[in-house]
């Protein structure tokens, strides 16, 4: 990107938002702008428009959204749908009106059919009914995808939108029951091994597959999109490395050096058996991940006791 073009990351607090402005000033973008949800309410339609009137980026990044795991969804499900709506309504139609020169707009895999075909490919956009626990989520994201798509055919508003698989890295939830898998079992295998516990808990049966991708990888990703793509077609951000919750469970806990037992507990909670995206276009663009699993999870765990302030 032109390393002096203004830049707006919005939602920059946030897990992707805040591996964004790493990235960008990595690449020695100076001229970010950035609030945080206390100087600027994105739920706020006139807060939105005065905000984009006055400093009128060239370049929004939308990172900024309500989310959470499967217990937070079924426990809230007006503010999923609620406040995701207001937030990308308000933010892509200021950034349109204003003349923002590239827009781009975060989705999940989570928008897709639940009985997708797997890999999942871009095409299976609404082929099917959605995972009935986060469709309040979902619902809105296709809408903000709809949007975008909407104002490139009728007005040439060069807007994307990138669909990322499952995230993890610094600036992740580590609460330890409404965090997802990564955060949570990092969490918990370094408490064991604090505790010289003999065995951690797992949930599930060990055997679904996830795809996962650093989240300094992804905005690595959004950075090259954003120099490089321009389609109305959404476009999925994986790393296309597939591992069963064992093996994740394995590797943090040769990361976190724990050398106690892994169990696995209630295995009802399993979930979806195979998530994986397809992201044989991105790929074909040229670009792919930096990080090994492994390696991206060592980093992580530095973060985290970094951020607890306790020696790895
Ligand atoms: P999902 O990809 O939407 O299912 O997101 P999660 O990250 O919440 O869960 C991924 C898989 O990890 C599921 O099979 C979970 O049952 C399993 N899992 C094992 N232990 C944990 C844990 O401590 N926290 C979470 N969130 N998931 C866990």
């Amino acid at each position: 990107m032109n390393p002096g073009a203004r830049i707006y990351v919005a939602g920059h607090g946030g897990l992707v938002g805040s591996a964004l402005v790493r990235r960008l000033n990595a690449e020695g973008c100076g001229n970010l702008i950035l609030r945080t949800r206390a100087a600027l309410d994105l739920t706020s339609q006139s807060d939105v428009r005065r905000f984009f009137e006055q400093e009128r980026p060239e370049y929004v990044f939308l990172a900024a959204a309500k989310v959470g795991g499967i217990h937070a969804n079924s426990r809230y499900p007006a503010d999923f749908i609620r406040d995701n709506l207001l937030i990308q309504t308000n933010v892509i139609d200021a950034a349109w009106q204003s003349g923002v020169r590239k827009f781009l707009f975060l989705g999940s895999s989570c928008i897709y059919p639940r009985d997708a075909r797997q890999p999942i490919s871009e095409d299976a956009l609404l082929t099917g009914p959605l995972e009935a626990t986060n469709e309040w989520y979902a619902v809105a994201k296709i809408a903000g995808i709809k949007l975008c798509q909407g104002l490139r055919r009728q007005y040439g508003f060069d807007a994307i939108c990138a669909m990322p698989t499952n995230l993890y890295g610094p600036g992740d939830n580590f609460h330890p029951e409404n965090s997802h898998v990564v955060p949570g079992l990092m969490r918990r295998f370094h408490e064991a091994r604090l505790a010289g516990a003999a065995e951690v808990e797992v949930w599930g049966t060990g055997t679904p597959l996830r795809e996962f991708l650093h989240v300094d990888d992804l905005a690595d990703a959004l950075v090259f999109l954003m120099d490089n793509y321009s389609d109305e077609s959404i476009i999925n951000v994986g790393s296309q490395a597939e591992v069963s919750i064992r093996e994740l469970a394995e590797a943090i806990g040769r990361v976190v050096g724990f050398e106690g037992a892994i169990r696995f507990v209630r295995p009802e909670m399993d979930g979806t058996p195979r998530k994986l995206t397809d992201s044989r276009r991105l790929k074909a663009m040229g670009w792919k991940p930096r990080r090994a699993l492994e390696q991206g999870l060592a980093e992580t765990y530095r973060w985290y006791c970094h951020a607890i302030g306790q020696r790895e």
